[in-house]
């Protein structure tokens, strides 16, 4: 019989998105809880005498006073924009010229891509992300060094190699065809393979030709399973940089619906300057707006309208887009997005916080069945949080009298010093 490992330590997973800052019908919370772990899977969850009851001989770990919640979900990063990071002065398409193409040409080398690669999933496992959803380059060997580094580490991955075929360095551009037989190419080889899932990933309009989103769009009614991911309306230039090469389209919405690539796991970075038209097709199809506050707030784009998207009916994730985002921890996104949104008058609790990072972005991506939630038979994939890391959250936290205070805290101060451990498919594997 394989072994089982016995977490125990305060359990926090949601069960729906709440409705109010404290809706305590949205979640499950074991003071003294546990999660009992065998062959990668969550056998149990729940209050930490019973499971210890039933499994008398798994090995014990004890994460007390410290909370366990399942992993944190980024539904929008670039893996291979980790030396592009804080990089000055800029909004997105001279960002993206300056920086960001010139980064992005090393990846030719698959040696530099496996060297990132490996340090990229260091550092998500570092702040407590198990699941990352990132671009990869437009060289299908760093989609490969992508999904090498994620299986050693056995994490459940989405990734995609970035299709580009103009309006970019041409180092860096493939073609219609070449873009679509690459990605083919990976999809036959990584998609389903172990935790891994392949994206179908035109960068967005901008850098595709109409041949190339048909391609896309193609590719996405060949492999119905695969995800798919684009940008969309994140800075008015590039809307109207957009709208100029696509003036046929009703709007810059209507490019990538018009090609067959809006659906349940379609994933569209950014959406902040939505028509109410292209909010209604976003709900019609289900298609998700991905909230990126970091990235938003650094290059200047604008305001995420979270409440509006709701009020829709439009699906919601939320990401930290690195690099034109500014960090790695979802913690430090929570605390970003939060103030998007208060500037929007909108406000993001802290229980709707820590939905978003676990369930409520599993339910994005259409993966709920599989991580995000601790239910027997999911992945444990898991992350653990101490809440009085650092003095000043301990001073801050010696006055916390609810739960919801102290996700709030941790939602605020809250950065990869919180992260105690995290588990990939029941794998202790923060790096030291
Ligand atoms: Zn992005």
């Amino acid at each position: 019989m394989a072994a089982e490992t016995l977490l125990r330590g305060r359990v926090l997973r949601f069960v729906s998105e709440p409705k109010a800052p404290d809706d305590h019908g949205s979640y499950l919370f074991d003071e003294d809880g546990g999660v009992l772990i065998k062959d990668g899977k969550v056998k149990a969850c729940g209050a930490f005498a019973s499971l210890r009851v039933t499994a008398p001989d798994a090995t014990l770990i004890d994460h007390r006073p410290h909370l366990i919640l399942p992993g944190f979900i980024d539904t929008h990063l670039h893996f291979v924009q980790m030396q592009v990071i804080a990089s000055w002065g800029a909004q997105l398409l001279d960002w993206l010229n300056n920086y960001t193409f010139p980064a992005e040409t090393e990846f030719s080398d698959p040696a530099h891509g496996a060297r990132i690669a490996d340090a990229f999933f260091d550092e998500m496992l570092r702040h407590g992300t198990t699941t990352p959803v990132a671009y990869c380059s437009s060289h299908p060997q760093s989609a490969e060094a992508y999904f090498t580094a994620a299986a050693a580490r056995n994490m459940r991955v989405i990734g995609g190699k970035v299709m580009m075929d103009r309006n970019a360095p041409p180092a860096l551009c493939d073609t219609a065809q070449r873009g679509h037989d690459e990605t083919e190419a990976l999809v036959a080889r990584w998609h389903g393979k172990g935790r891994a899932e392949v994206a179908i990933t035109p960068r967005f309009a901008i850098t595709s030709t109409p041949e190339q989103l048909e391609a896309a769009g193609a590719l996405a009614r060949a492999h119905p399973t695969c995800p798919v991911q684009t940008h969309l309306s994140e800075n008015h230039d590039e809307i109207s940089s957009t709208l100029g090469l696509y003036p046929k389209a009703k709007d810059y919405l209507d490019i990538y619906h018009s090609y067959g690539l809006l659906g349940p796991r379609s994933l569209m970075g950014h959406s902040i300057h939505l028509s109410p038209r292209e909010m209604g097709v976003m709900a019609e199809t289900g298609a998700v707006a991905v909230f990126c506050p970091t990235s938003n707030l650094f290059l200047g784009s604008g305001l995420y309208n979270e409440a509006g998207l709701a009020e829709a009916g439009v699906r919601r994730a939320i990401a930290t887009d690195i690099g034109g985002g500014t960090n790695y921890s979802m913690l430090r996104t929570l605390d970003e997005g939060y103030k998007v949104l208060a500037l929007r008058g909108q406000k993001l609790t802290a229980l709707k916080a820590f939905y978003w990072i676990t369930l409520g972005n599993a339910r994005a991506l259409g993966l709920e069945d599989k991580i995000g939630t601790l239910a027997p038979g999911s992945e444990a994939d898991i992350t653990v949080l101490n809440p009085a890391a650092t003095p000043a959250m301990a001073l801050r936290h010696a006055r916390v009298e609810t739960l919801a205070e102290e996700l709030f805290l941790l939602q605020v101060l809250g950065d990869d010093r919180a992260v105690v451990e995290t588990y990939a498919a029941g794998v202790a594997r923060k790096p030291g």
